[in-house]
């Protein structure tokens, strides 16, 4: 890595950094060796948007999953929207998976399925963030730009003591991290620096003895590193509650597909009570008949509210759906709906129950 152009403890910070990934880069399966070809800039976007909010180890099954079923962006433009969607099932902020398949067809039909190779055009692309685009231009293109995610951030803060509270501070990290990021080789010190914070810089109990940054970091000087990065108190966050319906026939459970806009749009899901259109759902059931309620069986955290979610039961032989969203799905293959892990818990406790 060059790090001619940087200020002395800048440039102490980056050479430590690169050489110490030299022997300690985590082996993935989206990643080339320090120092190698550059990768594939299809697996470095996949990884990268199944990465965001999301861990390396529920990541890796799914990267895998993605790559081997789709192994070119052509291939994923050519999918079904809804296997791409089942597919993620599990993965969480699915969101994130609409904008991967819009992304893949708009690569594939307005660019002949090349990627750009700068962070600027990359900024373009649907569903393309700033993050993103820079991680994909230093990985994949070689282009030297700052890429800043969780595992930075934290790394970079205590490196330079960072005092300013999240979400603000957001800035001098960045001003920070442009500081040390070299001119050459910026995708593997970004490669590096996640690595760093992944395994060493670690958000409680840092390894600092092993760190090759502990001379130059002003947090271990002052013996206060979790301290790092500094964070606005938090809100606590609204409850909604809403109901989900299990509607069971000959061993099958009704499903819906989700309205394409709005949460978890697109998806399979248990019928429910239109929760995500308002505060909180209106328990009207789709159909009258006696319905047994389960209080509170599932709780799940979105961003900006937490859930309450019950459950209505009512099996019946003879009873009669003809909505247009209507699925019949057999019981033995639900693992195969690819349901969002807020129906997939209700499910789960569903069919215990029935042990
Ligand atoms: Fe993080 Fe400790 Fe290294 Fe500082 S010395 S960068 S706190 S691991």
């Amino acid at each position: 890595m060059a790090v001619d152009s940087l200020p002395a403890k800048a440039r102490k910070i980056s050479a430590n950094i690169g050489a110490h990934y030299v022997d300690n880069a985590r082996i993935l399966p989206w990643r080339s060796p320090p120092g190698g070809v550059l990768p594939d800039p299809y697996h470095v976007w996949l990884s990268e948007v199944m990465l965001q909010q999301t861990t390396v180890g529920a990541v890796k099954s799914y990267f895998e999953t993605f790559s081997r079923r789709w192994p070119t962006v052509r291939d994923l433009a050519r999918a079904e929207e809804a296997d791409v969607l089942a597919a993620w099932a599990g993965l969480g902020y699915y969101a994130r998976a609409r904008n991967l398949y819009k992304c893949a067809v708009h690569v594939t039909e307005k660019l002949d399925g090349i990627f750009p190779q700068t962070e600027s055009e990359l900024l373009q692309l649907p569903g393309v963030g700033a993050y993103t685009a820079a991680a994909i231009a230093a990985i994949a293109f070689g282009e030297r730009a700052v890429v800043v995610d969780a595992n930075i951030e934290r790394l970079v803060a205590r490196l330079f003591a960072i005092d300013t509270p999240l979400p603000k501070g957001k800035v001098e990290i960045r001003t920070a991290m442009d500081a040390i990021t070299p001119d050459r080789g910026a995708g593997d010190f970004a490669q590096a620096c996640m690595d760093l914070g992944a395994t060493i810089c670690t958000s409680r109990n840092p390894k600092c003895e092993i760190c090759p940054v502990r001379k130059q970091c002003a947090a271990f000087a002052i013996g206060n590193m979790e301290r790092y990065p500094v964070k606005s108190p938090k809100k606590p966050k609204p409850v909604r509650r809403a109901r989900f319906f299990w509607i069971e026939q000959q061993d099958q459970i009704l499903l819906a597909t989700r309205p394409p806009k709005g949460m978890l749009g697109g998806m399979r899901g248990l019928p429910d009570d239109d929760w995500a259109a308002g505060n909180d759902g209106h328990a009207t059931p789709p159909i009258a008949g006696e319905w047994r309620v389960h209080d509170n069986i599932v709780q799940h955290s979105f961003t900006h509210f937490s859930l309450e979610v019950d459950l209505a039961v009512y099996q019946d032989a003879k009873m009669v759906t003809n909505r247009d969203e209507d699925i019949w799905w057999p019981l033995d293959n639900i693992a195969d709906a690819g349901l969002p892990t807020l129906f997939a818990k209700a499910v789960k406790w569903k069919l215990k129950e029935e042990k």
